[in-house]
């Protein structure tokens, strides 16, 4: 029970109103016009009466992952189960629904990435700015931690 059971003109519409409302932040991060719930992530609700346009049937109001829906409506797979794949943000802003910060890699990958310092400013006062990110691809560091190149 994914996202792919939304209608991919439907999910296409409805991603296309999130870029028009976005807001860009110093990152790259696209921050959508609509809050996070209490685990971070933001919701794309079908609502019950654009449930037919959506599913082909009337039902109840369902919600998905916003970047998954970015995900699906920009032409790729949506893993089916949490358990083997996880479409997962570079930039560890569970907000952001921007295609450039998202990868599909194992949860595992993925949670590594959650305690990932990227880089690290040298503590001289140089300015000097060391990556210590491991992961393929990078992670994309917050504002305050972009290098001086
Ligand atoms: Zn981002
Ligand atoms: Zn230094
Ligand atoms: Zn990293």
């Amino acid at each position: 029970m994914g996202i792919e059971e939304v209608n991919l003109d439907f999910a296409i519409k409805s991603y296309k109103r999130f870029l028009a409302n976005k807001i860009i932040d110093s990152t790259g991060c696209f921050i959508p016009n609509k809050k996070p719930r209490d685990d971070g992530y933001v919701r794309f609700s079908v609502t019950r009466g654009s449930t037919k346009a959506a599913f082909g049937e009337t039902c109840g109001e369902r919600t998905f992952y916003l970047h998954h829906l970015t995900w699906y409506a920009e032409g790729n797979r949506v893993p089916e189960s949490s358990t083997t794949m996880h479409v997962s943000h570079l930039c560890s802003n569970s907000r952001c629904f921007n295609i450039q910060h998202l990868v599909l890699e194992d949860p595992r990958a993925n949670n590594s990435r959650k305690n990932c310092l990227v880089s690290v400013a040298c503590p001289c006062g140089c300015k000097h700015v060391f990556w210590t990110c491991k992961h393929t691809p990078r992670c994309i560091p917050h504002a305050s931690l972009i290098p001086l190149e």
